[in-house]
């Protein structure tokens, strides 16, 4: 029989929960207040690489354990994690941008779910959203387009049916293209079998909202590929073709519903 204080002494595991938390684009200023304060209080935060360690040490307590993921395989990365939330409540997995997007959030919390660890997921401004705030354009505009897609090229990564570029691109919607700045000839490509126009403005982003590194690319479908190189970006980069770019400068523009005087909507009545 055991006695009292054997049971006390006996070594009690945490059971922690792994929080997959966006870090945002790259300025440390653009991760959520909660992504933030789940830093504040974390055990132990495994980052994506260079590109969320500045968040990361800026909001991480003196004694958080701190780990770059960038050489580990998604089972390490695994195994670390839950490793972890046997010894602080709250573990972060630090992801760049969002989480849901080409994150491998699916393969890291599978193997969560069937130990029976706690997770969650705290979304993060995607580079898409900061590449175009960057540039000041906007994704929608009345009349022009109002959808967008976020795709990418076939690289070692296959493309699923029915999503190659060339069709996706078909609809003439707003295209944001991550993971795809080495392979601007294969955008190129689809976009003009689209029908895409030679003049079709284009705008790259590099390190979008990054202090002091962000750098805006803008071209067209021309011209694009040797702007980029002329400005040396070969990595981290948001590629977007969208019949909205330059509307700044149109000299006519549809009035968005929303702020038309005679349109009525739940928050304002239309001027009679
Ligand atoms: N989850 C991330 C995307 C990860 S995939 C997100 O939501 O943004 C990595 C790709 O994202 C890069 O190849 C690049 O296309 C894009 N990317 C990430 N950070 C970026 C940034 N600060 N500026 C421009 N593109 C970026």
């Amino acid at each position: 029989m055991h006695h009292i204080d054997d049971l006390r002494s006996a070594p009690h595991p945490i059971l922690g929960k792994i929080w997959f938390v966006g870090a945002g684009p790259g300025d440390p200023e653009l991760i959520t207040v909660k992504g933030r304060k789940l830093l504040e209080q974390a055990g132990a935060v495994l980052f994506a690489g260079s590109l969320v360690d500045q968040a990361a040490t800026f909001y991480a307590p003196a004694d958080c354990i701190i780990r770059d993921s960038k050489d580990m395989t998604l089972e390490e990365m695994t195994d670390w994690l839950v490793e972890q939330a046997q010894h602080h409540e709250t573990v972060v997995r630090l992801q760049t941008g969002d989480p849901g997007l080409y994150g491998a959030l699916i393969e890291m919390t599978r193997p969560l779910t069937a130990e029976g660890i706690r997770w969650a997921v705290v979304p993060g401004v995607s580079s898409a959203m900061a590449s175009m705030a960057a540039a000041g354009e906007s994704m929608t505009l009345p009349e022009v387009t109002q959808s967008v897609i976020l795709t990418r090229v076939e690289g070692r990564t296959p493309m699923p049916p029915g999503e190659d570029l060339a069709s996706l691109a078909a609809h003439h919607t707003t295209l944001c293209i991550f993971l795809s700045i080495t392979l601007l000839h294969k955008v190129e490509t689809g976009l003009r079998a689209a029908g895409w126009p030679e003049n079709a403005p284009m705008l790259v982003v590099h390190k979008a909202s990054w202090p002091g590194q962000e750098r805006i690319v803008r071209g067209t479908l021309a011209d694009i590929k040797q702007r980029c190189r002329e400005a040396g970006i070969v990595s981290q980069a948001m590629i977007v073709a969208s019949p909205t770019l330059g509307a700044s400068d149109w000299p006519d523009l549809v009035r968005s519903k929303l702020y038309d005087p005679t349109f009525t909507h739940r928050f304002r009545k239309a001027i009679a």
